[in-house]
């Protein structure tokens, strides 16, 4: 297979650096690069300039979109009120927002018109309310915690509703709000068959019993009943559909129950991005999509992020380190597993694992008996003819990968400090522009590891922000993060 695919577009928008006078020019002159990236939309001359100064402090960058996510919040949310439903959405900004920065994410989905938040950690949680992030603005919920050490008293104090799945966690979330003398707002996690954290219908007796008198008493306020679907992200798989109306029916009857023994949840949630997006008839009072505030649908079985009316909010790029001209049949990284074909040129880029990009998305291409061929990561790279969508070459090291241009980068006009990039918002085939979906598909993973596992030593850069964010809450965010 050919590992390269050149431009179709000569006319390409996106080309917005060029070398007008050649590669070897701008030693007089200011250098001039080549980009595979449209240049960031400033909100100002002092954007441009915090740009610049990101650039010099690290070789890659995570440029975000705020206006993309809170145009993806605004279609969650005109989804959740209209089909007749009528829906609250709940932003679920856990692992600092899948890798996008919890504050600047949470305000986003906010200006979008999310009027719930949720976290995994109830560390986050309680991040968010320290931000200034107020039970006026949203509510808050959290739900993964050790029930012997979590913090209930602060969460209690911080108006955030928690989750409670487990007789420790009532006993715990019980003793807080005493201790405080202020009730605790629960939300009761059952398994209804995802098997992970929540009562089973079996152990929900034992669970009423204890819920029941806390909520006469006044000590706790069961705010809600939630569950988590397992397989929401396979609308055309009819086993899948079975099991999640199987999950569904559970659901109701853990209400009935609820309700019979006289705690009938006030909000009921079970809808993530998947169910929210193919299920209208499941939203209840509130819907919990994470993915899609981030512009990407669960599963590419789903279609594309447009299919659904979202954009992925997210640009990784980086500027090319060390470019030379190696010999056909050179090694490429540890373990020899790519040797490259001709005699060619190879650039580096300089993030690795450390940065959270993928070890598995390292690309193998050895020849001679022991052929082996596996695609590696995408990477989308700007030449003199046109734009290239290149893969890793070799393994991916701890801080650099390296890429195979298939070609001289003297003529390809390819250099050091040129912008590649390794995912964006996909704007349309033509361009050619991988996508997280992409680069899980080269390390045999989802989109969600992708954000995730991205390093905090990659600067976040913030794109729309003060179009996005009034004053206050532009506030909030790190000065040196607004383009
Ligand atoms: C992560 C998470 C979500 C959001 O899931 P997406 O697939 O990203 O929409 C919703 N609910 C719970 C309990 C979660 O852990």
């Amino acid at each position: 297979m050919s590992t390269t695919t050149s431009a179709q577009n000569p006319m390409n928008p996106d080309r917005t650096a060029d070398r007008s006078t050649g590669p070897s020019a701008g030693v007089a002159g200011p250098r001039h690069f080549l980009s595979a990236v449209p240049e960031p939309d400033f909100s100002s001359d002092g954007g441009r300039g915090r740009y610049e100064e990101a650039l010099r402090r690290y070789p890659g960058q995570a440029i975000v979109d705020l206006r993309a996510m809170r145009d993806n919040m605004r279609r969650l949310v005109s989804m959740c009120t209209s089909e007749g439903s009528h829906a609250a959405v709940m932003g679920v900004v856990k692992a600092d927002a899948y890798g996008h920065g919890l504050i600047p994410s949470a305000l986003a989905a906010l200006a979008g018109g999310a009027t719930w938040l949720g976290t995994a950690q109830s560390h986050e949680a309680l991040l968010l309310r320290r931000a200034g992030i107020g039970p006026d603005r949203c509510r808050i919920l959290t739900w993964v915690y050790d029930g012997a050490r979590v913090p209930f008293d602060e969460l209690i104090a911080a108006d955030i509703d928690v989750s409670v799945g487990s007789l420790p966690g009532i006993d715990a979330v019980a003793a807080a709000a005493r201790r405080l003398g202020r009730k605790a707002r629960v939300h009761v996690k059952v398994d209804t068959g995802f098997g992970r954290n929540g009562f089973t219908p079996a152990g929900f007796d034992e669970a009423l019993r204890r819920l029941v008198p806390l909520a006469r008493e006044g000590v706790i306020d069961v705010v809600g009943q939630w569950s988590h679907l397992a397989v929401a992200d396979s609308p055309d798989v009819p086993e899948f559909v079975a099991s999640t109306d199987r999950q569904i029916a559970s659901f109701h009857d853990f209400t009935r129950r609820m309700s019979e023994a006289g705690i009938a949840p006030r909000i009921r949630h079970l809808a993530n991005t998947a169910a929210t997006l193919s299920r209208p008839d499941i939203r209840f009072e509130l819907t919990r999509p994470g993915i899609g505030l981030y512009g990407y649908e669960p599963d590419p079985a789903m279609g594309r992020p447009s299919t659904y009316g979202l954009r992925p909010a997210m640009r990784l790029q980086a500027q090319l380190s060390t470019v030379k001209d190696v010999e056909a049949g050179h090694g490429i990284s540890y373990g020899r597993t790519y040797l490259t074909p001709d005699d060619t040129s190879t650039a580096i880029v300089p993030l690795g694992y450390a940065d959270g990009i993928n070890r598995a998305a390292s690309g193998f291409d050895m020849q001679g008996a022991r052929h082996v061929e596996k695609p590696g990561g995408p990477v989308r790279v700007m030449t003199a003819q046109g734009l290239r969508l290149l893969r890793v070459s070799g393994r991916v090291c701890m801080d650099q990968f390296i890429l195979d241009l298939h070609g001289s980068a003297s003529e390809l006009g390819v250099r050091e400090g040129d912008t590649v990039e390794l995912f964006g918002p996909g704007r349309g085939e033509a361009l050619g522009e991988p996508t997280a979906d992409d680069w899980a598909r080269a390390a045999d993973t989802i989109s969600y590891t992708v954000f995730t596992c991205l390093s905090n030593r990659i600067p976040r850069l913030y794109e729309h922000a003060p179009e996005v964010l009034d004053d206050g809450d532009l506030a909030l965010l790190d000065p040196d993060t607004i383009l």
